[in-house]
């Protein structure tokens, strides 16, 4: 329990979350206005722009920012999170345009990597994703960041059922668990899978890097094959809780503290959105912002009883929204 967020009476939060929105949309009309190019390779919320990769002949995945900023009427597919790349708009991956945000052309990053999801198909199964389509569950792999429906990870677990979605956090995918293998070893120096057993997917818990192998051979190999078995990029997140702080006068200090511990709860709701189907994941930031928003109203009851909020309140909210979204696994 924060102490600071028990000083604050819902009343309070949802005045200064109130003031400092209406300064905000004044501000920043659109919101979308800070391309992260300039921040360099990120984990962060992509999109693959369809009508510019026609146009450039060339994969590309741009920004929260410029997929509404500079692409809102292209024909887009979300990727959700992908480790370790830098925005594509503007650079010649999108076309002759310049970046509208930026107002410039910028060079292709090098280390960008694409895979089908760049042409928006997923999963082992190689189909395009399609919302009004899709019943199942999807997984993202947590070293390939592709995404794996229920029943082709299913099959690829010589047709085993997975284990109960409560029991792991993370998929690694069967030709990751096969490409990784020597950075999956535990203490006994053995493989995630039974050497007489074909290889399988793993689900991993949340403490899984704890139990692999600590010992420096081990630690080197993930060094270079894999550095997120030893510890994961943090996820980017979008800038307008900045851009209010910034707007924000003075003597928002508790505001700001008040900011943080939301910004730590949407955190985890950022980490409840992977174990999402793709139905929901798919919507990615734009329900993450859509739930935000939410919240002030979820408040106002508590602000017109001046109870206090405790970030239980907060979390629960968020939470009990993201499970009533679920559907299937
Ligand atoms: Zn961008
Ligand atoms: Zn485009
Ligand atoms: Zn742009
Ligand atoms: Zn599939
Ligand atoms: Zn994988
Ligand atoms: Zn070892």
């Amino acid at each position: 329990m924060d102490s600071t967020l028990e000083e604050l009476t819902a009343e309070q939060y949802v005045e200064r979350q109130r003031e400092l929105e209406i300064e905000a949309r004044e501000a920043y009309p659109y919101k979308f206005d800070e391309c992260t190019y300039s921040k360099g390779y990120l984990k962060q919320t992509l999109y693959a722009c369809l009508t510019c990769q026609r146009e450039a002949d060339s994969l590309n995945g741009v920004c929260y920012s410029c997929s509404i900023s500079c692409h809102a009427d292209h024909e887009l597919v979300e990727l959700f999170h992908k480790r370790h790349f830098q925005c594509d708009c503007g650079t010649s991956r999108t076309g002759h345009e310049s970046c509208t945000i930026r107002k410039s052309k910028a060079e292709r990053a090098p280390e960008n990597q694409y895979n089908h999801n760049f042409q928006g198909r997923f999963c082992s199964c190689d189909t395009f994703y399609d919302p009004e389509q899709e019943s199942g569950t999807m997984f993202q792999c947590i070293l390939c960041e592709d995404w794996f429906h229920d029943r082709c990870l299913e099959a690829s677990n010589q047709g085993k059922p997975l284990p109960d979605s409560e029991s792991f956090e993370w998929v690694v995918c069967k030709d990751c668990v096969s490409k990784y293998k020597d950075c999956l070893l535990n203490p006994q120096h053995e493989f995630p899978y039974k050497k007489e057993e074909l290889v399988v997917p793993q689900f991993l818990d949340e403490q899984f890097r704890e139990h692999l192998c600590q010992c420096d051979p081990c630690m080197e190999i993930r060094k270079t094959q894999m550095p997120i078995l030893i510890e994961d990029e943090p996820i980017y997140e979008q800038p307008e809780d900045s851009d209010m702080e910034d707007e924000a006068d003075a003597g928002v200090e508790d505001m700001r503290s008040l900011d943080e511990i939301v910004s730590s709860t949407m955190q985890d709701v950022l980490h409840v959105l992977d174990r999402l189907p793709r139905v929901q994941a798919i919507e990615g930031v734009h329900a993450y912002n859509r739930l935000k928003n939410e919240l002030t109203d979820f408040l106002l009851p508590f602000a017109r009883e001046n109870k206090v909020v405790t970030k239980e309140d907060i979390s629960n909210f968020f939470l009990e929204r993201l499970n009533s979204g679920k559907n299937g696994g």
